[in-house]
């Protein structure tokens, strides 16, 4: 193989970014492709403005992250050095039953994006070349090497000598089907599950005495008020996420249908009726047994996999399998 490797990461999120990073600094040409306008994937954050034109903002995905491993450990003080991620310290209530796996039986540092959850992947892609609004629907071996059809160029010119695969699981299933069919079954053996996102608009803080909650009853799991995440301008904001059954189970519903149930769900909890809402439906939130095997390489098919579906979920498992991916591409191509 020649000496730079020109490879071909499919989606921005943690995982495709943080592997990108490492196969870039390794001296490969490396292309992130991103069906979104931007990178950051389930790190989101929605931003608009009121009718009196208050601007405002909220995650919508990752809540939170938390680092126990120690390289991911290192990359988050990266973060906070650079500005774009910093420490949270909630007050953090805890409604119904807390199940046998709390989060509160293994306490943790806690970290957001600063000034908003995608802060980390947009400080990932900075350095790296990313084509966003590029949809890719189809993957083709021609002899030792790889093309990519998107949606919206259709068969892109570059030829790849290899192709990560970084897009949730069940997004990697129809790519992986024709040309790797094993790896699609273990991609459509993790069922991912669905959530639906409320923000919430207020034109004064609405203070509950406490700044986020796990909820075990009912259709709501855990609610936040965005605003006191460090960073956050604009206006006052509460995010409710509903559980992953209630979700899965109301997934086809109107955004008017599911509002009134959380709205009622959170006045239980003594929330108030927002100014304005906005409702976001997750179709792939998290998986619902994620895998533990890091990531999967393919060197004689240059071919790769990771994700936080491969690696126990989470922003964490997300990095860290991107991490695990570059090490094991590194490990066979010859270096840039
Ligand atoms: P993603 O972030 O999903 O990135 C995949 C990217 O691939 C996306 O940008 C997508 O647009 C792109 N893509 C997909 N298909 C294609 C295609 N065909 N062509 C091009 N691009 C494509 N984690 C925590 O650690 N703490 C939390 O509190 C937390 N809460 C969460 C709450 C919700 C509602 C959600 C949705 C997620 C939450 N997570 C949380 C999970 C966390 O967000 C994910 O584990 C992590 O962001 C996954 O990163 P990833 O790179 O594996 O996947």
């Amino acid at each position: 193989m020649k000496s730079a490797a020109r490879i071909a990461v499919i989606g921005a999120g943690l995982a495709g970014l943080s592997c990108a990073r490492t196969l870039q600094a390794a001296g490969h040409d490396v292309i992130v492709f991103e069906k979104s306008r931007a990178a950051a994937g389930r790190m989101s954050t929605k931003r608009g403005e009121s009718n009196t034109g208050e601007a405002w903002q909220c995650d919508t995905g990752a809540q939170y992250f938390t680092a126990r491993d120690d390289a991911f450990q290192a990359e988050v003080q990266r973060w906070q050095d650079a500005g774009v991620a910093t420490e949270w310290h909630p007050e953090i209530a805890v409604f119904g039953d807390a199940p046998a796996q709390s989060p509160h039986a293994r306490p943790a540092m806690r970290y957001v994006g600063s000034p908003r959850m995608t802060a980390p992947a947009r400080y990932l892609a900075e350095t790296l070349t990313l084509q966003t609004q590029t949809t890719i629907q189809a993957l083709r071996r021609d002899g030792s090497t790889w093309a990519l059809r998107s949606a919206e160029h259709d068969w892109l010119s570059p030829r790849f000598d290899a192709v990560v695969v970084a897009t949730p699981a069940p997004q990697a299933v129809p790519l992986l089907q024709p040309v790797q069919a094993a790896l699609a079954d273990l991609a459509a053996s993790v069922r991912m599950r669905g959530s639906w996102a409320l923000m919430l608009r207020y034109a004064a803080p609405l203070q509950l005495g406490f700044e986020a909650a796990f909820v075990n009853r009912g259709p709501l799991r855990w609610i936040a008020q965005n605003s006191h995440k460090s960073g956050r301008s604009g206006q006052h904001c509460w995010l409710l996420h509903a559980s992953a059954a209630w979700s899965d189970a109301h997934i086809e519903d109107s955004a008017d249908t599911v509002a009134e149930a959380l709205l009622a769900a959170f006045a239980e909890l003594g929330g108030s009726t927002p100014d304005a809402w906005s409702a976001h439906r997750w179709r792939y939130a998290d998986s619902a047994q994620p895998l533990q095997i890091g990531a999967v390489w393919q060197a004689a098919d240059g071919l790769g996999l990771c994700g936080d579906w491969l690696n126990g979920g989470k922003v964490e498992g997300a990095w860290c399998s991107g991490q695990i991916l570059a090490g094991q591409m590194l490990a066979s191509l010859s270096p840039g």
